[in-house]
Formats: structure tokens, C-alpha cells, sequence
């Protein structure tokens, strides 16, 4: 049985797997200030046409450009591990295997759709990129990336996260990018929150809205935005992790998955992990599909599928997702990348057809979690992963009443040795678990109920 499983550069998939072509039942599209549906014009002061052809693409199967893989090869393919420290001390007989996405420079998942996103901007002629970031994993994986090929990177961070993780943006400044933290004076959306709320801790919704302003207000065109998580695009860039995963599994031998489990903020490194076994899951495989999420900000458990906008300003348009609302500040939980009020739709619409089962779990349980994967398997983990690794215990702890030998198999998205500070303060006994009320819910809700309703015509298949 072997420890861990690689793959050679050669064994590396060619191309992206697209969820959308798959789905049972039509996704909503995304609509303008209109109510009228977008059209790829109007989202080019954004994004560059090349990635807008990406994000509304139906193609199954999209080939992965010869100049992005080389920049994935300086640290993909990643290893799948088989914990068998954590399985032992669970005393479980499932079989417990982890796709470490820790291993790239920035520590996590997101420079496998950075550098992706960067290439095509630089093959598009664009000269800068900006972007938010919450934990400051997406600001550093964009700054690195953009020091790939020479390009400039502006970084809107969430305040909480620039003030209780300083360590995040002296990575970005090595790799040469600029960040400041959001809500900032340097635009209209910040300033505005400002004069409101002085001592707000910010929250993505606002740090989106200040990096879309700047990048469409460039008089020379040169800039676009970059999101590193929620849209299709993002989640393609992904699907490489369980592409990966797939052939390494058949590797070990593994002849049937029986769960698949990620974090979910904006859905992207569940996505990566999750859509090609939804791939199997919609050609009749039997496997539990499980995105786990803060009970602090319940987005796919709580909150309901409809038309929000992206961030706080309204700048981006109207998605078909699960949401609190875009005016939701989620408490400060250190899970910084799970603080997000939306859902990426290619999830959302997943969720709704029944194609997986969300779980919401508190910050102490993913904390203790965390704690009992670093003394055993010894990684330390972000606490965003953290939220996988709970759900992970779970259900081995569920396989080992039942007495089945279960395949279960999650995402490592990242590391948490720039994290240190939230798990200094859960060992000293000074967190909380912040589960919402059904209150606070209705009441981000009440603001975003005039919005226009989405809808599934489900199939009923699962
Ligand atoms: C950003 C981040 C997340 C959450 O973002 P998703 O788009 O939901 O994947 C999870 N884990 C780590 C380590 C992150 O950096």
C-alpha cells in the first residue's frame, strides 16, 4: 500500500473538464442591471474575450495551452497521499486518501487557475491585473503568477485578513505585486463604505467592488479584473486537481470512490476536486459529493438559490446562486477564504439538482480537526481546509459504526503555516463557534428580495 501516489509530468491531463456540458437541466445566465441576460461585450472592460469565451463555454473537454502547462510544471502534477496515521488513530476501516494542493509556491490551489487566468491576459495584450483577496491565498497566488510573465498585480485585501495576517502581503510584495488593504480610499465603492461603517472588517463582497472599479476605470484599457474563485472559468482551471486525483486512485488500485469531500467559499477547490467525479456521479456512478462550509456563513445549507450580485457596490452582474446576500459581512471567523456571501453557480446548480450533499461545520470542530491531522498525518493545514478534514472525520467515524470499508477521498487545499495566529488562539481557548441565526439570515435576505428568482427545472434524478 503505498503512502503516496505521483504521476509524471507526461501523465499530467491536456485538457479541462467543463461541468457545464454535462448538467441535466439548463443553467439560469447571468443577467445585467437590465434583467436582461449579459453579453460577452458587456463584460469585456473585465475580463479579456479569451477568458470571457472560457467562462461561456459548453465545450466537454477544453485543451490546456502548451504555455500554461509548462508554468503548472513547476509544481503539478501534485501528490495524492493515503492517510494512514489518521485513519489508525480513528481506529476506522475506511480508506482515507488527501490531494495535496499545498505543494505549489503560493500554498494552496488557486495558482492552478493564476497562472492559467495571467496567461491569457498577457496573450490578450493586458498590462495589469487587480484583484481582492480574503486570507490573502488569492493575492498571492495572482502575484506570483503575474511575476511569471511580468505582469503588474494590484491586490484589495479584506481588512480582518491584512491586519491578522500580515506574512500574506509581504509574500505578494517578493513577487511584486501591490496591496492595500479593503476597504481602501483609493475608490469610489471604498470610500463609500468608509464614511458608513469606519471600522468595518471588511468582507470580499467590498474588496471585489474596489478591484472591478479600478481595473474598468484604466483610461488606457490595459487592466482587467481577475476572480480566483466562483466563476466557470475557475472552476475549469480546477478540474486538473480530480483529474489528477482519478488517475492516481486507479493507480492505487482504487476501483470505487464511495465520498468526495472540499471546503467550499467560493466553490473553486471543491469544484477542482469534485466535477469529474460528477462527471461519473451523472453517468450513473453511486458517490457522495459533500462541499462543507462555515455554520458562520452557511451559504449552500441556509441560504437560498436566486439572482445576487457578486460584491457589495453591485458592479458585477446578477448570478444564478446560493447567497446571503450581497451586503453580508460574515464574523471574523480565520477561515478567511470561506467568508464569502455567495456560491459559484456551476455549484449552486450541482447543489439544487441534488448531485451533492452540503454540510455546514463550526470553526472549534474544524480547529480540533486540524489539530488531530497536523499529530497525525503532520501537515498543518489552512483553516479553511480544515473544514474538509471535519467533514472527512465524520464520515470515517460513520464508516467505522457501519463497519464498511468506505473510499474516502479530499481536497488539501492548502497550508496553514501563515495561519499560525488563528491557531495560536484556538489552543489558547479564546475562539468561538459563530453559527448564524435564522434571524441574521432573513435579515441580509430582506435586502436582496426584490432581485429576479432563479430557477432549476430539475431533473429528478437524484
Ligand atoms: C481560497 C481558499 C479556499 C476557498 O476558496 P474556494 O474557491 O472555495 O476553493 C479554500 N482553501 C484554501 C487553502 C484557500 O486558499
Amino acid at each position: 500500500m503505498p503512502t503516496k501516489i505521483t504521476l509524471t509530468e507526461d501523465e499530467v491531463p491536456r485538457q479541462w473538464y467543463n461541468l457545464a456540458a454535462d448538467l441535466p437541466s439548463p443553467m439560469n445566465p447571468p443577467l445585467g442591471p437590465d434583467g436582461n441576460p449579459v453579453t460577452p461585450e458587456m463584460l469585456a472592460p473585465v475580463f479579456p474575450m479569451n477568458i470571457i469565451e472560457q467562462e461561456v463555454s459548453q465545450e466537454r473537454w477544453i485543451d490546456i495551452p502548451r504555455g500554461i502547462l509548462d508554468l503548472l510544471y513547476r509544481w503539478r502534477p501534485s501528490p495524492l497521499h493515503r492517510a494512514k496515521s489518521l485513519e489508525a488513530a480513528l481506529g476506522t476501516p475506511a480508506k482515507i486518501y488527501y490531494k495535496n494542493e499545498s505543494v505549489s509556491p503560493a500554498g494552496s490551489h488557486k495558482p492552478n487557475t493564476a497562472v492559467a487566468q495571467a496567461w491569457y491576459n498577457k496573450e490578450f495584450g493586458i498590462k495589469k491585473i487587480t484583484t481582492e483577496t480574503g486570507a490573502g491565498q488569492w493575492g498571492s497566488a495572482l502575484s506570483y503568477a503575474c511575476a511569471l510573465l511580468g505582469l503588474e498585480c494590484k491586490v484589495y485585501m479584506v481588512r480582518i485578513s491584512f491586519d491578522q495576517k500580515p506574512f500574506r502581503k509581504t509574500m505578494m510584495n517578493a513577487w511584486g505585486g501591490n496591496c492595500v488593504a479593503s476597504p481602501s480610499m483609493e475608490t469610489h465603492a471604498g470610500r463609500e463604505i468608509l464614511a458608513k461603517f469606519p471600522n468595518t472588517p471588511g468582507s470580499l463582497g467590498i474588496a471585489i467592488s474596489e478591484a472591478v472599479e479600478e481595473a474598468v476605470s484604466d483610461p488606457t484599457g490595459q487592466t482587467r479584473y481577475a476572480l480566483g474563485s466562483v466563476l466557470n472559468h475557475v472552476m475549469l482551471h480546477q478540474t486538473i486537481i480530480g483529474l489528477e486525483t482519478k488517475k492516481q486512485l486507479k493507480k492505487a488500485g482504487i476501483k470505487k470512490v464511495d465520498t468526495i469531500i472540499g471546503c467550499a467559499g467560493g466553490g473553486s477547490n471543491f469544484a477542482g476536486l469534485a466535477f469529474p467525479f460528477t462527471y461519473d456521479k451523472i453517468n450513473g456512478a453511486d458517490i457522495e459529493i459533500i462541499p462543507v462550509e462555515p455554520a458562520s456563513c452557511p451559504t449552500l445549507t441556509k441560504a437560498p438559490f436566486m439572482y445576487d450580485h457578486g460584491d457589495v457596490a453591485k458592479m458585477t452582474p446578477l448570478l444564478p446562486m446560493h447567497s446571503l446576500g450581497h451586503n453580508f459581512i460574515p464574523a471574523p471567523i480565520h477561515a478567511g477564504g470561506l467568508r464569502y456571501h455567495g456560491m459559484a453557480p456551476l455549484v449552486s446548480h450541482a447543489v439544487e439538482e441534488g448531485l451533492m450533499s452540503p454540510m455546514a461545520i463550526n470553526q472549534l470542530e474544524c480547529y480540533e480537526a486540524a489539530l488531530l491531522f497536523a499529530r497525525t498525518e503532520g501537515l498543518i493545514i489552512a483553516p479553511e481546509t480544515s473544514h474538509a478534514v471535519a467533514a472527512t472525520i465524520r464520515k470515517a467515524k460513520e464508516a467505522k459504526e457501519e463497519g464498511k470499508e468506505k473510499v474516502i477521498v479530499f481536497n488539501l487545499s492548502g497550508h496553514g503555516l501563515m495561519d499560525l495566529y488563528g491557531y495560536e488562539k484556538y489552543m489558547a481557548g479564546e475562539l468561538r463557534n459563530n453559527e448564524l441565526t435564522q434571524e441574521e439570515i432573513n435579515a441580509s435576505l430582506d435586502q436582496i428580495k426584490d432581485q429576479p428568482k432563479a430557477f432549476v427545472k430539475k431533473s429528478g434524478r437524484w
